[in-house]
């Protein structure tokens, strides 16, 4: 099967190989896509050029979601590289590693809009200048985390940006439905990536998973891959506005 022959899709948030984006990429690589990598800076430039080399017909162009600049700069490469667009993948977050522990009530102002531009708002930019390229209809996804819904220690204003990226994600897909474009998003179970570093107690959140999820282990970056294609791909065509669990089942168990 080549579920996504003939689509091109923008992977927005690949750091290394251990990143949650890459494992997306292999995933859509596999079944046909065409796909473009952005990076946020030169630091991770080289990392993920050496990535993109590994799958045929990929190229790399940069963006950092926090510079207007930078997203129009892209919509223009994409025109260019691509003409039509079918699917953006949002796997891009961030917060202050002391804002990632202690009580979340210390929260300083600047360290709570940084995490809502970055983690929230670059979605909808993102959306917003290359949505008219999808003019054969699109898939657009993000990913968030349990966080958004539950209190959870040390997740702090991560959370509330995960909320307000869910809450994103439903007012968009109601935009963007009236031009065949669909918007979900991936609420993984923890995997330990580069962002899930800054975390603090990282190591105690996994060993719970273990624990309590159903599966009894914890999430697998291919297995969000292989959601993220399904959500890509033609058998997700009536699914839009929504948050798909990847994570053992382990939001489903009381506690
Ligand atoms: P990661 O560190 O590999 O990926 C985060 C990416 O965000 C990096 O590629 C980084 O370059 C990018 N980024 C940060 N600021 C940026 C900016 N200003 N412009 C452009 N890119 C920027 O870690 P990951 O775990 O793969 O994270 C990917 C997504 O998955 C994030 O949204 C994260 O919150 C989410 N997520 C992670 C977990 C987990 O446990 N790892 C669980 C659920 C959801």
């Amino acid at each position: 099967m080549n579920l996504v022959a003939g689509k091109n899709i923008v992977v927005m948030g690949v750091a290394n190989d251990r990143s949650i984006a890459w494992a997306i990429a292999q995933s859509l690589a596999s079944q046909g896509a065409r796909l473009v990598f952005t990076y946020e800076n030169e630091r991770v430039e080289e990392r993920v050029r050496k990535l993109a080399d590994t799958i045929p017909n990929a190229t790399i162009l940069p963006c950092n979601v926090t510079v207007d600049a930078d997203i129009d700069q892209l919509a223009e490469s994409l025109r260019e590289q691509f003409g039509v667009l079918h699917g953006i993948v949002h796997s891009i977050a961030f917060a202050r590693t002391e804002e990632l522990e202690g009580l979340f009530v210390n929260t300083s102002r600047d360290g709570f809009a940084l995490a809502h531009d970055i983690s929230a708002y670059s979605l909808v930019a993102v959306a917003q200048k290359l949505y008219p390229l999808m003019t054969e209809g699109g898939s657009i996804m993000t990913m968030t985390y349990l966080g958004a819904e539950r209190a959870m220690k040390n997740y702090n204003v991560m959370g509330i940006a995960k909320a307000a990226l869910e809450a994103s994600v439903r007012y968009l897909a109601n935009d963007l439905g009236q031009f065949n474009i669909r918007v979900n998003a991936i609420s993984a179970g923890p995997i330990r990536t580069l962002a899930a570093k800054g975390i603090k107690d990282f190591n105690s959140i996994l060993k719970t998973v273990e624990e309590k999820a159903p599966l009894r282990r914890t999430t697998e970056t291919a297995e969000v891959g292989d959601t993220a294609l399904f959500l890509m791909s033609h058998l997700s065509r009536g699914i839009t506005g929504e948050v798909i669990y990847v994570d053992g089942g382990y939001h489903i168990v009381g506690v």
